[in-house]
């Protein structure tokens, strides 16, 4: 057993919950594009019945088909543009901000995150989560091929905290590309599993398997204890 002195947190769907984020970026689009896409309550409406069919990752394409649009390639591109640019309205779960005040005291707290740059800035904005943790690490920034499962944002915080990767442990939804890199580097990996995880279905690869799994952040300061 081992004391836990870092406990760092993954952002999208473990901190908040990713789904809101895509819907907010759905009414941002049906907004700035409303001249090709009609009445932007409509259109917004239709996006999320597109998100919970089979036509997940051809939304924006399906929105054009139905409206004929034909330049659709270059249209698409500014509607992905959109969408990943625009300031969103998102909240914590109610846990989440809960968890992060409790744990403050008693742990360096962070953060690191895959995604594009803009995108991940704007909701740790929005989020507000820099003030309540120690360190914020955003993988692009560092380069895309830093992404997860690449091993150097785990170093860098680390580095940054002050703490061994024995003290650190990792708190994340997505097993397909997690825990890969903390397990590697000896953090204790934590899954968080929620019914309406975007990523829960995905499977984990070789190394890649968490070592505790829980089905809400209100359990976390219990198993940091018992870890100790
Ligand atoms: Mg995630």
């Amino acid at each position: 057993m081992r004391p836990i002195h870092a406990v760092i947190f993954d952002l999208d769907d473990t901190l908040y919950a990713e789904k809101t984020y895509t819907f907010s970026g759905y009414r941002a689009v049906a907004q700035a594009h409303a001249d090709i896409l009609g009445d932007a309550d409509k259109a917004f409406r239709r996006m999320c019945e597109l998100f919970d069919s089979p036509n997940r990752a051809r939304v924006f394409n399906v929105m054009l088909e139905e409206v004929g649009h034909h330049d659709a390639e270059n249209t698409i591109m500014k509607m992905v543009e959109t969408f990943r640019n625009h300031p969103p309205t998102i909240e914590l779960y109610p846990e989440a901000a809960a968890v992060l005040k409790a744990l403050r005291p008693d742990y360096k707290l962070g953060i690191i995150s895959d995604g594009f740059l803009v995108a991940q800035q704007n909701k740790v904005a929005s989020l507000q989560v820099d003030s309540k943790v120690d360190e914020v690490v955003l993988t692009d920034a560092l380069g895309r091929e830093f992404w997860k499962p690449h091993h150097r944002a785990f170093e860098l915080i680390a580095d940054k905290l002050q703490v061994s990767h024995e003290a650190c442990t990792y708190i994340a939804d997505n097993l397909a590309k997690d825990f890969v890199a903390p397990n590697a580097l000896g953090w204790t990996s934590i899954h968080i599993d929620r019914p309406d995880g975007i990523h829960r279905a995905n499977p984990a690869p070789s190394g890649g398997h968490p070592a505790h799994e829980i089905t809400s952040l209100a359990k976390l300061p219990e198993l940091l204890l018992n870890l100790a």
